[in-house]
């Protein structure tokens, strides 16, 4: 990986573009995953690659859910691999439930390299490798996945995953959580919950709210659930996205 000094002003970003691109080399990131990164890099651009106040409140309804999930399910592709492996697995352990490897671009080699490295960042369940079960409306290698997994569950988290397979899991009755810095990406829009924001900020925030929000009660969980809409936080973050924008061409003056 090439070194990047710690002074740079864009050190986080650099850093994440040469964890894909050394992903990519290692066999665990398809080809393709270079430019969804770039384009959730773009995006992250526009919103100042901080955790924007609404992908916050997604962030903590997502925990919520979540904790009130009776079989939830995280699913792991080539980017997430890349950029959050171990903040995957430390998901997994606080929720204490597996992960499972879901890819877009499917080989039998690259499940298997991803799924070696979740096990090798500590994680003690990773399915994926053996698929039993086909998601309806997708096509056959899109479609694959496992029973006991994302296929029962009944809350999934999709980190940077595709509108198709999104849709799809919704059609199934699912509630489904997405990470994607595109606030109008099909993912985004159909998803139940969408936490606009970089992959490597959310699931370290994910992980904090679900300890914040352990102890709560039931009810209290339910009433966040029910009182969040999914529409509202994309309209607040493009409100977000504008006024941070405002504030730098205005600066352009200055
Ligand atoms: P859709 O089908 O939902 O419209 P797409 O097929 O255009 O999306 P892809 O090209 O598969 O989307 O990219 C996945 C999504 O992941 C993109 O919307 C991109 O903005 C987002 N993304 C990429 N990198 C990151 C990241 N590091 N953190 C969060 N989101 C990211």
């Amino acid at each position: 990986m090439t070194e990047i000094p710690k002074s740079h002003p864009r050190y986080a970003s650099l850093v994440a573009r040469e964890r894909v691109a050394a992903g990519v080399k290692e066999g665990i990131t398809s080809v393709q995953g270079l430019i969804a990164q770039g384009r959730g890099e773009a995006f992250d651009y526009l919103i100042g690659e901080l955790t924007l106040p609404s992908a916050l409140k997604a962030t903590r309804t997502a925990a919520a859910l979540l904790l009130l999930a009776e079989r939830p399910a995280l699913s792991v592709n080539g980017n997430v691999a890349a950029l959050a492996s171990r903040e995957m697995v430390d998901l997994a352990a606080a929720l204490n439930i597996p992960l499972e490897v879901n890819l877009f671009h499917r080989t039998e080699e690259r499940v298997r390299l991803i799924a070696d490295r979740l096990r090798s960042q500590g994680a003690s369940e990773v399915l994926g490798e053996k698929t039993d079960v086909l998601i309806a409306g997708l096509d056959h290698s899109r479609a694959r996945a496992t029973r006991g997994g994302i296929f029962d569950a009944d809350v999934v988290l999709i980190p940077l995953e595709d509108g198709d397979r999104c849709e799809a899991l919704v059609a199934m009755g699912k509630k489904v959580i997405a990470i994607d810095l595109n606030p109008l990406s099909r993912t985004a829009r159909k998803a139940s919950v969408s936490i606009v924001d970089n992959i490597v900020r959310a699931v370290p925030n994910l992980i904090q709210a679900v300890r914040d929000l352990r102890g709560l009660e039931r009810s209290e969980l339910e009433r966040m659930v029910r009182e969040y809409d999914n529409k509202e936080t994309l309209q607040a973050v493009g409100e977000e996205m504008q006024s941070y924008l405002a504030e730098q061409f205005s600066a352009l003056d200055s």
